[in-house]
């Protein structure tokens, strides 16, 4: 159909919808076939139509793949058995003894991966601030191959200038990778921005409804997008067919659900500004916060994460973690229920005693797309257990 002319010009949630989904070509059905075969039949020895063994390529994720990048604005896609699975794929393209630079906050399982799978390795790493770029500069280690980023981070929500990194990271050699997990393609494509690489969660907000583990990269580059994509094979940490079709129907709504986290998560925020429990609030909007300005140039919206600390410490923080009905109390983000954990003691243990720990009196949410309403009046019985 002359796919990539037509899909140039198309809008966000346009492409959402149609980008790699055509109707099947032997049957016209309009949602891509779950295509369970680990083999595909040869006429001829070498001979076929695409496809030889799923590990190597299956026709269902070709057609998530296709979505997916389409939505990073990137040229391909590769999708992962998981995040971890995505983001072990992109160390593999370093060279040992080339260093990671990682910004001072980031999910706990990329710290572990990096800190304690990698390095041990001989793949040396340092955290920076990413939000002060003249240090950055002035102490660039000479052997940096990467640098590693999320913006929105987690859990703090800190949001750093994807642009200014990039030019300085070329400048010196490095590759720039973005976990782009928490703000969705929707808010913010880093690939128009200068990044190399964007990581993916897809069990987040692009699978939407907590019921896929997933990873993605999304890349524009030919020659990465290939040693990737050899890497992708040879280690083979490949996703099932089936959970490519859910990451798939996840993101036909990410644009509509991202709006509607965005706004929920803004009335949120109006409970916590005002609330004496509260001592401050984390959320990329308002003005005061750490990389606001960048966030205000870069992304479309502010999206769903929320996190803030409580004036009475850690034990009142657990508490009102403990404390709500329509808020689950568990790990993950990104999917239509809400949710509330303690980063500490939760998704961040592993960070414990690194530059990477996190307050212990933090909380983070994961704001849903419950009604707005409904959500304020839990989370304000909850702040009254402070
Ligand atoms: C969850 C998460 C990951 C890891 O993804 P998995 O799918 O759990 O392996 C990576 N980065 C961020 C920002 C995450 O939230």
């Amino acid at each position: 159909m002359g796919e990539e002319e037509q899909q140039v010009g198309w809008a966000f949630e346009t492409l959402a919808i149609h980008a790699g989904q055509e109707p099947d070509a032997g049957t016209g059905a309009v949602v891509p076939p779950i295509s369970l075969a680990t083999t595909f039949a040869q006429r001829e020895v070498g001979v076929h139509q695409g496809y030889e063994y799923s590990r190597s390529g299956n026709p269902t994720r070709t057609a998530m793949e296709e979505q997916i990048a389409a939505l990073e604005a990137a040229r391909h896609g590769l999708a992962f058995a998981s995040g971890l699975a995505a983001e072990d794929n992109v160390i593999r393209l370093l060279e040992q003894g080339r260093r990671i630079l990682l910004g001072n906050d980031a999910y706990g399982g990329t710290f572990r991966l990096i800190a304690k799978v990698w390095s041990p390795m001989g793949y040396p790493w340092t955290a920076v601030d990413l939000g002060d770029l003249d240090a950055v500069v002035a102490g660039w280690p000479e052997d940096t191959g990467m640098v590693w980023l999320e913006t929105p981070t987690n859990p703090l929500l800190t949001c750093f200038d994807i642009e200014a990194i990039a030019e300085i990271a070329h400048e010196r050699g490095a590759l720039v990778v973005v976990d782009n997990t928490f703000a969705t393609p929707y808010l913010q494509q880093p690939v128009t921005l200068g990044a190399d690489i964007v990581v993916h969660s897809a069990t987040k907000y692009l699978g939407g409804h907590s019921d896929v583990v997933g990873g993605f990269l999304a890349v524009d580059d030919d020659t990465i997008a290939d040693r990737l994509r050899f890497t992708q094979n040879a280690a083979g940490a490949v996703p099932s067919p089936f959970d490519c079709y859910l990451v798939m129907r996840g993101a036909k709504t990410l644009g509509v659900r991202m709006d509607r986290h965005s706004e929920n998560a803004r009335a949120i925020v109006d409970l916590l500004i005002e609330h004496p429990a509260v001592d401050r609030v984390l959320y990329p909007q308002l003005p005061d916060h750490p990389g606001h300005a960048a966030a205000a140039r870069q992304m479309r919206d502010y999206g769903g994460m929320v996190s803030f600390t409580v004036a009475g410490g850690e034990e009142a923080a657990r508490r009102i973690a403990a404390s709500t009905e329509l808020f689950t109390l568990a790990e993950s983000l990104g999917a239509v229920e809400s949710l509330i954990e303690h980063p500490g003691a939760m998704t961040h243990a592993s960070a414990a005693g690194s530059p990477l720990e996190v307050p212990d009196n933090l909380i983070r949410l994961s704001v849903g797309i419950e009604h707005a309403s409904d959500l304020v009046a839990d989370l304000a019985q909850a702040l009254e257990r402070a």
